[in-house]
């Protein structure tokens, strides 16, 4: 290969043969039979075979070209019936490889303009009629990503060149065989060039294996790691919790239940607690919070709750405040600028309580009525050196995202705390046995009776008089509306900006009711004196940016209208309607958007049919992909190449059953057939990260 071409691999990160090998296509495009010349709009690209007739550029306003290139349907057919504009702009390069009696296979999502069908910008391949042509027609061919300077048809002949020379030994099997089935140098080969379809799934299901072993057999190091580090009892024998939730104004739920009881199990064992609690918004994932640092106060021990914002450790600290003084348990908030309601550091006096076990007087030593015995802050609190030695459980809440560093973090204070982070984003199985592998998860799938009931409607910007009388009615009625501006473009400038100057129209709109306002660049005294005013039904009405996103609890508050809702991710938007619908009455929620594009429209109704946390999740997935809203970037997971951590969630569970099994009966890797394995772990904790075995 030429010097050009290696450099445009390597661009890719390409190096070695392995690393082309395991470059997977993205696509495959089944060429022994193409789709017939599309007549219309069709819902999924079509990949169709035709002949160049017809070339034109058209000079547009600026220094714009549009490039048109008629393809028809006489190339392989015997009578000519179709014909297709495929349009390109300001694309040179396309102009400049494009001449009359091509032929060329085309990918793409046509589009009725009149009377023309219309492709633009899609993708092609000139048909060549040379002794390689078995490699790119008349087969199922791969379609490999490609970079400048190199085309998915250039990868296409290196990747069959490459399959050619090596032999199937140079290929070898790196997951048990109970798990996968045939060889790996065959899935390899099939996964380039499938000879059906059949023996497309067998192989990729084969490197999916492949790849999410490698995975799970890191993970299954780190809990042993875990496993193996010194904790703690935590909890004594739970009348506390009992009597908490017996003065509560309701019965816990069922998965309320399940969760403080699968905590109450951590804490009672030695074992360092890590424990994800996921629920979806209002799930009440506060109350399995409160349990669970109860009976850490019960056992003489110190528990914090930590909160991303000021405002929610605010409103954490008067819920808790109200539960637990009654019980006699001493809450302490401790945030930037409310130091002094905590008294100083270090919090809890350890050596004294151990020297009440040493002496053996069996009483179980109290606090100094002093210190607080729970206490709330924001996640800062993580980062004070000697905050956390005393602490028997953190509980960290709104933190998917709560990464591998903080976590060890915590850990690397000396005694380790029974940590449970919790978090409203809608986890799938296979996170939660992947980027949260290391963690136990507990699951609250069940709302508290009567909640959820949101109606939600999507509504032309210019509907927004209507939106306005609709909830006037309801203010009037005695209720609170939260008006929602979006974070644009990252920038917070921007959305405050817009909240800010909206702001002032609303004021005039709602007289002579009150509207406050709420954004992130406020002071975290002027953000709690604002939400004080909320809460307390002053302001009727509350202008905020996406700061009220995560926790807010204000029960009378039952209407949200959201702004350019269009630009919010569909999780978002579920999580800004979290906010309502929590109190007795109905809530109500009105997304206006002003973009005219359907798939965006399509998109925001999935909120008007749904409700569940889940699907929604799915549906952004699909749209989006999962991107990084699990916090896939610091979990120290290497990305994914094939598997789908979406949807390969039966796959993920097989190949974790097996790592782990394999872990428990070698946990050294010391059996023969085991130590290409051990190889593997070194080479991942090397690079630092966990990738996968491929
Ligand atoms: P989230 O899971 O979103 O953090 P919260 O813990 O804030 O939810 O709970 C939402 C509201 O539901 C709170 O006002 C809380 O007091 C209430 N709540 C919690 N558990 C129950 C229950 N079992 N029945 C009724 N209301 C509950
Ligand atoms: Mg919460």
């Amino acid at each position: 290969m030429g010097a050009a071409r290696l450099k445009a691999l390597e661009r890719m990160g390409l190096v070695t043969v392995g690393d082309l090998l395991s470059h997977f296509p993205r696509r495959w495009e089944d060429r022994t039979r193409f789709d017939r010349f599309p007549g219309g709009d069709e819902e999924k690209a079509v990949c169709i075979r035709g002949v160049v007739t017809n070339v034109v550029r058209k000079f547009l306003r600026g220094r714009q070209r549009m490039f048109d290139v008629e393809l028809s349907e006489g190339g392989t057919t015997a009578f000519s019936s179709g014909k297709v504009t495929l349009r390109w702009f300001n694309a040179y390069w396309v102009e400049k490889a494009m001449a009359v009696g091509m032929e060329l296979v085309v990918h793409g999502r046509p589009k009725r303009r009149a009377r023309t069908v219309i492709m633009d910008h899609p993708e092609y391949e000139i048909v060549e009629e040379d002794a390689e042509r078995s490699i790119h027609l008349d087969r199922i061919v791969p379609v490999h990503r490609a970079t400048e300077g190199l085309s998915a048809r250039m990868l296409r002949w290196m990747v069959w060149r490459l399959l050619e020379e090596v032999e199937d030994v140079e290929m070898p099997d790196l997951a048990p065989p109970g798990l996968v089935i045939g060889t790996r140098a065959r899935a390899l080969r099939q996964i380039h060039f499938p000879d059906s379809w059949e023996e497309h799934g067998r192989a990729r299901e084969h490197l999916v294996l492949t790849e999410f072993f490698g995975m799970q057999l890191c993970i299954a190091r780190k809990r042993a790691e875990q496993r193996s580090e010194p904790g703690e009892v935590h909890a004594a024998d739970g009348e506390l919790v009992r009597r908490f939730h017996e003065g509560l104004p309701f019965p816990l739920t069922g998965a309320q239940k399940r969760s403080v009881e699968e905590i109450l199990f951590d804490l009672r064992s030695p074992l360092p607690m890590n424990r994800l609690l996921h629920g979806d918004v209002g799930s009440g994932k506060t109350v399995v919070a409160a349990s669970a640092m109860l009976a850490a106060v019960e056992a003489g021990f110190q528990a914090a709750l930590m909160a991303p914002t000021q405002i929610l450790a605010e409103q954490h600290y008067a819920n808790l405040k109200r539960w637990c003084e009654p019980l006699g348990v001493r809450v302490g908030l401790r945030t930037g600028n409310r130091r002094e309601e905590s008294g100083p550091l270090p919090l809890f006096d350890h050596e004294r309580w151990l020297r009440g076990h040493v002496e053996g007087t069996g009483d179980r030593p109290s606090l100094p009525t002093t210190v607080p015995q729970i206490l709330v802050g924001t996640h800062a609190l993580l980062f004070e050196e000697d905050a956390f030695e005393r602490l028997g459980v953190v509980v960290i809440d709104e933190q998917h995202k709560f990464g591998v560093l903080q976590r060890a973090r915590l850990r690397g204070k000396g005694r380790v705390p029974d940590v449970l982070v919790m978090t409203a984003t809608p986890i799938p199985r296979t996170m939660t046995m992947s980027v949260y592998g290391d963690l136990d998860v507990s699951t609250l799938d069940e709302l508290p009776a009567g909640r959820g009931r949101v109606v939600t409607a999507v509504r032309d910007a210019a509907k927004l008089a209507d939106a306005v009388d609709f909830f006037r009615g309801f203010l009037e009625a005695g209720r609170q509306l939260y008006i929602v501006y979006p974070l644009v473009d990252e920038s917070e400038k921007m959305s405050v900006k817009s909240a800010v100057k909206e702001h002032e129209r609303w004021v005039d709109v709602w007289k002579p009711l009150d509207c406050g306002l709420l954004h992130g660049r406020m002071s975290p005294e002027e953000k709690e004196a604002v939400m004080g005013r909320f809460r307390a039904g002053e302001l009727r009405v509350l202008v905020a940016t996406t700061v009220i996103e995560v926790g807010i609890d204000v029960a009378n508050a039952n209407l949200m209208l959201i702004e350019n809702s269009e630009r919010f991710g569909l999780a978002q938007l579920h999580q800004l309607r979290g906010r309502i619908g929590r109190g007795a009455h109905k809530g109500y929620c009105v997304l206006l958007t002003s973009t005219d594009d359907p798939e965006a429209r399509d998109k925001l109704r999935v909120l008007e049919r749904t409700a569940n946390g889940f699907e929604i999740a799915e549906a952004d997935w699909e749209l989006r992909g999962p991107g990084d809203v699990f916090g896939t970037a610091q979990s120290g997971i290497a990305p994914v190449r094939i598997g789908n951590l979406v949807r390969d969630a039966d796959l993920m569970q097989r190949a974790r059953g097996a790592a782990f099994v394999l872990m428990e009966r070698d946990p050294g890797l010391e059996a023969v057939e085991n130590r290409r394995y051990r190889m593997h772990l070194e080479m991942a904790g090397r690079k630092g990260d966990l990738a996968d075995v491929s």
